[in-house]
């Protein structure tokens, strides 16, 4: 596919920082910003909320088309409805966390979920659109201007986790993250950077290093 503007897509595992780094390089770039992770919890919101059987591949690859366009791509102004309810803050609960893999197992879901993020990165906006997820720079968009990987140490990843998970425990949270690291790699490689991809190795680095290496990798391919 080629694109209408610049796309740089970013994967990487849970705690690499993905989503803020992202954020703060979509901010800085003056582009937008896709949470590709937030249509996948807001998908298990849903099925939670409708109680559906988590097994049942048919019943949740239905809740796509209820799930509707409900993802805003400002990154200042980041923003997840579903059927006119704002869960911008339910879909970061535990009770989806613990849901989610589940939901992105089933290929189905991937790939009507896949056709509208192409549809949302190739929209008119801004002269470019930072996507990040699991499968950006493989499945979703390999052809993207640029490709990123970010990592960093699990140690790390679970700290940062951590930090956000007041009141957990450190083996608590060390469970969890590599546990839905786990579940999600059966789905998709995201821990090996795919031919072409820039690997952006964060344990060192401190947040802003991060935005500004990564700020730096769409300047380059752009220039
Ligand atoms: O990035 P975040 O942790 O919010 O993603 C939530 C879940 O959505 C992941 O654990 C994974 O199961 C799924 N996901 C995915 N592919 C993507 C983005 C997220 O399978 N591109």
């Amino acid at each position: 596919m080629s694109w209408s503007r610049t796309v740089v897509a970013v994967d990487g595992p849970a705690g690499s920082g993905k989503s803020s780094v992202s954020r703060a390089a979509a901010r800085a770039l003056g582009f937008e910003f896709l949470d590709t992770g937030a249509a996948y919890r807001a998908l298990a919101w849903l099925g939670l909320e409708r109680g559906v059987d988590f097994a049942d591949e048919a019943a949740l690859v239905a809740l796509v088309d209820e799930l509707g366009d409900g993802l805003t791509t400002d990154p200042d102004d980041q923003r997840v409805t579903v059927a006119g309810s704002d869960v911008t803050d339910a879909i970061r609960q535990p009770r989806v966390t613990a849901v989610v893999s589940a939901v992105a197992r089933v290929a189905e879901v991937r790939r009507r979920l896949n056709e509208r993020f192409r549809a949302r990165l190739d929209a008119p906006g801004a002269p470019g659109i930072v996507a990040e997820g699991r499968d950006i720079t493989t499945v979703v968009a390999p052809d993207a201007s640029v490709r990123v990987l970010l990592t960093a140490d699990e140690r790390v990843r679970i700290q940062r986790r951590r930090a956000e998970l007041t009141g957990a425990s450190s083996a608590d949270v060390a469970k969890l993250v590599a546990d839905r690291d786990r579940k999600d790699a059966q789905v998709v490689d995201f821990m090996t950077a795919a031919e072409g991809v820039t690997t952006l190795d964060s344990t060192d680095l401190t947040f802003d290093e991060t935005v500004e290496a990564m700020v730096a990798l769409v300047r380059a391919a752009e220039s």
